[in-house]
């Protein structure tokens, strides 16, 4: 089945390169000639005659018929994401969750296992472990011992599931390594790829089969709405994927693929100096006496530096995290919450990927449901602090922590 009401493709010369794609694809003019891509507000579309409505019920002639399965600003997201990460096509979803979960609905059944690095998007894991209930089991592993995803391997695995970096201390996984241990047992490899986004890493062409996005995150980039997606080859998508989208209806809305389609067109300079001050504030912060340790993949002291850099095009990212000093658990969170309340320009907020700045304190928020136990096995120590960089002045940052770091006495 294909999705009906396709768009047309967009005459682009052959080899244009991703910086072109991410504002001239997916914009197929209608005959008003707009230069701004056109929003879509309709729930359903017209047909010139009942017999024409019967064609395309029936799939037999290619129109766009209702908006849970189909509509124009939602295509021209897709097709633009598509060609940023390289896979020929892509299906919008109205959040991150329901991309993954139309993932695991549409190419898992009961009596399925998963393997998946224990590290991802806490309410990744509760779905997956939800879909026990259904018969899908999941094996959670490391992040980044390759080794353990190999021995979790079971004769009905049929999806490996990584997200790198990770959230919130950053570790990175080895894409293709991946890709060979799921394609050598017939899997595939799913890659959730939210925190790099196509503009520094393309999971792709390091063998990915199938790439998630939380679009609520960078791919929108200013913090406005809700969106997610999922990225694959045409018979994924058209075969396995658009079937539950018409009945489950985990449908992207019209406004907000068009929010996340014009942010598409920023995207890559946003990353680039996003993760240029991320950066240089984790190189600042790692001289700070007050700072025990920091999270960045662009600095030469994190253990996954060397992979990092070949997978993401040589760029750390934009999130940062890092410990502040204090003795016992108890002194570490109250340093914490001190460096945070400090601030006067980030927002305490644990949502990322926004041109505004924003910190949170992990094992009280995103990993606050975890046992101290959990925590600390997972490196959310209580001195933990998140930093999302967005496009402030680095300097104005820095001052910005600097306030309250200066408050911690050791
Ligand atoms: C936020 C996030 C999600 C979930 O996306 P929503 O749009 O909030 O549903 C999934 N994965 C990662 C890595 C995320 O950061």
């Amino acid at each position: 089945m294909t999705r009906q009401g396709g768009i047309a493709r967009v005459d682009l010369p052959a080899g244009a390169h991703r910086d072109t794609l991410a504002v001239r694809e997916g914009l197929p003019r209608t005959p008003w000639g707009e230069n701004s891509e056109a929003l879509f507000l309709t729930s359903s579309f017209v047909h010139p005659s009942a017999a024409s409505a019967a064609a395309r019920f029936a799939n037999e002639e290619e129109a766009f018929v209702y908006s849970r399965f189909g509509n124009p600003t939602v295509a021209m997201m897709e097709r633009r994401l598509a060609a940023l990460e390289g896979t020929e096509a892509c299906i919008g979803t109205a959040s991150g969750m329901a991309a993954i979960l139309l993932l695991v609905m549409g190419l898992l059944k009961g009596g399925d296992h998963v393997v998946c690095s224990h590290s991802v998007f806490g309410s990744t894991i509760r779905l997956l472990q939800d879909f026990g209930r259904f018969g899908v089991e999941t094996t959670f592993v490391s992040q980044t011992d390759v080794a353990e995803w190999r021995a979790a391997l079971r004769p009905n695995t049929k999806l490996l599931f990584a997200e790198t970096p990770s959230n919130p201390l950053t570790e990175v996984c080895d894409i293709r390594a991946l890709a060979d241990i799921a394609h050598g047992h017939g899997a595939l490899l799913a890659v959730d790829n939210c925190f790099c986004t196509p503009a520094l890493q393309r999971p792709r062409e390091l063998g990915a089969d199938l790439i998630v996005h939380s679009g609520t995150k960078y791919l929108d980039g200013q913090g406005r709405v809700v969106a997610g997606a999922v990225c694959a080859d045409e018979a994924v998508v058209d075969g396995k994927l658009v079937p539950v989208m018409r009945s489950a209806g985990m449908s992207l809305s019209p406004f907000n693929a068009w929010v996340v389609l014009k942010g598409l067109e920023t995207l890559a300079i946003r990353m680039q100096a996003q993760s240029a001050r991320a950066l240089e504030l984790a190189q600042w912060l790692q001289a700070q006496p007050q700072v025990e340790r920091v999270y960045h993949p662009g600095m030469s002291t994190h253990p996954q530096h060397a992979l990092a850099m070949t997978q993401q095009g040589g760029v750390g990212g934009p999130v940062l995290s890092f410990v502040v000093r204090g003795t016992g658990a108890e002194a570490a969170r109250r340093h914490a919450f001190a460096v945070i309340d400090a601030t006067r320009i980030c927002s305490i907020t644990a949502n990322l990927g926004d041109t505004k700045t924003t910190i949170t304190h992990p094992a009280s928020t995103s990993h606050g449901r975890l046992t101290e136990a959990q925590r600390q096995a997972a490196g959310i120590v209580q001195g933990l602090i998140r930093v999302a960089v967005g496009l402030e002045h680095v300097d104005d940052l820095k001052a910005d922590l600097a306030r309250g770091l200066a408050t911690i006495t050791a």
